[in-house]
């Protein structure tokens, strides 16, 4: 027994993130826990060739510990495998470099030792479950895997200027802004230039746009922030998220969507005008107003933020395709009768909106979010949020024409029907084909943009 006399035992699943040989036959275990967070443990003995549970104890493996805690490292006494994720990996090498960089990620965003980060652990447990199927590219589980685990880790892509030191758009020589991610970057805890995204440091900088790494964290372009959400706000026109005659949200507003200060978006606005796209009228009844959908320049700025940005959309509508899909199906098993009162009324709000391009927006948010708040878990409710922020460039407002809201109007009340019925097959399927609206129209004003300028679309941009 410990020379105090008591031992601590316990008990706990996790994931084997790593191992190091110690002394002659042990081997120190990196394992991420369910319940306790990331532990550094010994497995004695664990190098013999007769060792009982040796083998079980590789990375990617799922096992059933139990330990007791010891003075500096705790002690494995049994390993039993709850699933081997390696096995499939192991001869599949692009499926293995996705799992291994899933495996360092993980290592890296549970910087404090036995601190329980329940989601990490489930997200890396999802993560391995879809790499070892084999269903999808192994870069979009791995791209996936990244997104949600910076998102639970506090971190979010910067796309508008150095995260470094703040600075609008930082030029670094090879034309691309060094550093891709912002918040949360406390002392100590990862860094934002780690090699997991292939070799992004300023030394291993791929020397030109076509070596760079295409992750979703891969920096975009070399113009000035206010240019940039220009650019942005023209296609944003395009694809109907601001209709000609509109109101623009207030500067504040805006800065506050788009995640920029408020000169910025002076600087944007001030671009816009100069251009033609918008007026600023002074005064009680003054505000910004949109003035053209289509401007001499247009075909430009929208090939720069979508091409630009091609690979990340394409990302984000996948996801989008599979997270709402789970949404409608949730919502159908766990709907109340309070969330279909909640349904009901945002279906007739929305027939109501008719030509009213605000309103229909809102009411359309509010019916997506009574189908999303109908899973009872607010997790999917804010990440159906997000992916709608994002998907719209930040602007809050899916993209829309008369066409589109045609289409709505006899979806919406097919899908909040399936929800209400308890179909969830059905309510799937459904919320496929309505979020197909979005995708279809980035794809179209995509390729229309592309074509004109004489690049096919999927060649790559910059
Ligand atoms: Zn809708």
């Amino acid at each position: 027994m410990r020379d105090n006399g008591r031992v601590s035992l316990y008990r706990d699943d996790g994931i084997v993130l790593r191992t190091q040989k110690l002394g002659e036959a042990d081997r120190i275990v990196t394992v991420l826990t369910r319940r306790n967070g990331r532990v550094r443990a010994v497995g004695k003995g664990v190098r013999r060739t007769k060792s009982r549970f040796g083998a079980r104890l590789e990375p990617f493996t799922h096992v059933d510990l139990l330990l007791y805690t010891g003075r500096s490292l705790d002690v494995i006494t049994q390993a039993e495998t709850v699933r081997a994720y390696g096995e499939p990996l192991a001869v599949d090498y692009p499926r293995y470099t996705s799992g291994t960089a899933m495996l360092e990620t993980a290592e890296r965003f549970t910087p404090i030792e036995k601190e329980p980060l329940i989601r990490q652990f489930l997200l890396l447990v999802g993560g391995l479950r879809a790499l070892g199927e084999g269903a999808h590219d192994p870069r979009l589980v791995l791209d996936a895997y990244l997104l949600r685990t910076l998102a639970v880790a506090g971190y979010a892509p910067a796309l508008d200027e150095c995260a470094v030191c703040g600075t609008p758009d930082s030029v670094s020589p090879e034309g691309r802004p060094p550093a891709p991610l912002s918040r949360g970057t406390t002392p100590g805890a990862p860094g934002p230039r780690d090699r997991w995204l292939g070799g992004d440091t300023p030394s291993a900088r791929p020397a030109s746009p076509a070596d760079a790494p295409q992750g979703l964290l891969s920096p975009m372009t070399v113009r000035t922030t206010g240019e940039r959400i220009a650019e942005r706000f023209v296609t944003a026109i395009a694809l109907g998220q601001f209709v000609p005659g509109q109101r623009l949200p207030t500067e504040r507003e805006l800065a506050a969507m788009l995640s920029v200060s408020r000169a910025t978006v002076r600087e944007a606005i001030a671009r816009l005008a100069e251009a033609g796209y918008v007026t600023v009228r002074r005064g009680r009844s003054g505000g910004t107003f949109v003035t053209d959908g289509w401007g001499p320049d247009s075909d430009e700025m929208i090939r720069r933020t979508l091409g630009g940005e091609w690979h990340e959309v394409e990302l984000l509508l996948d996801f989008r395709q599979v997270i709402e899909q789970q949404i409608a199906r949730t919502a159908a098993v766990r709907r109340t009768g309070t969330d279909v009162k909640a349904i009901q009324a945002a279906l007739a709000d929305y027939e109501r909106a008719g030509a009213d391009r605000d309103s229909s927006r809102m009411a359309d948010l509010a019916l997506h979010r009574a189908i999303a708040d109908a899973t009872h878990n607010p997790h999917l409710t804010s990440l159906s949020l997000s992916i709608r922020h994002d998907i719209s460039f930040g602007f809050e407002a899916e993209p829309y024409s008369p066409e589109v809201r045609g289409r709505a109007l006899h979806q919406h009340p097919v899908l909040a029907q399936a929800v209400i019925d308890g179909n969830p097959g059905q309510a799937a399927a459904l919320a496929a084909e309505h979020f197909s609206l979005t995708e279809s129209m980035l794809r179209e004003l995509h390729a229309r943009v592309m074509l004109r300028a004489g690049t096919p679309p999927g060649t790559p941009q910059e």
